[in-house]
């Protein structure tokens, strides 16, 4: 294996832990609301994650809208 392909593979490795830490952070959030160990890295308010956050959606939602 190459220092390239290793790389590439420490990346993939990388994603997959991050998305099974997303999963794990949903699941937990879903069990208790108030868990303070939930941190979003959108706007870096506890309680939600990224995925959830309001900043977010809300900035989504207005990006999708034509602004006049
Ligand atoms: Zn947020």
């Amino acid at each position: 294996m190459t220092i390239d392909e290793q790389i590439i593979r420490a990346k993939e490795l990388i994603a997959k832990r991050e998305e099974i830490d997303q999963q794990l952070a949903e699941l937990f959030a879903g069990m208790a609301p108030a868990k303070k160990g939930v941190r979003c890295k959108t706007c870096g308010e506890l309680g939600h994650i990224a995925k959830t956050c309001p900043t977010k959606i809300a900035a989504v939602g207005s990006a999708s809208e034509p602004a006049r």
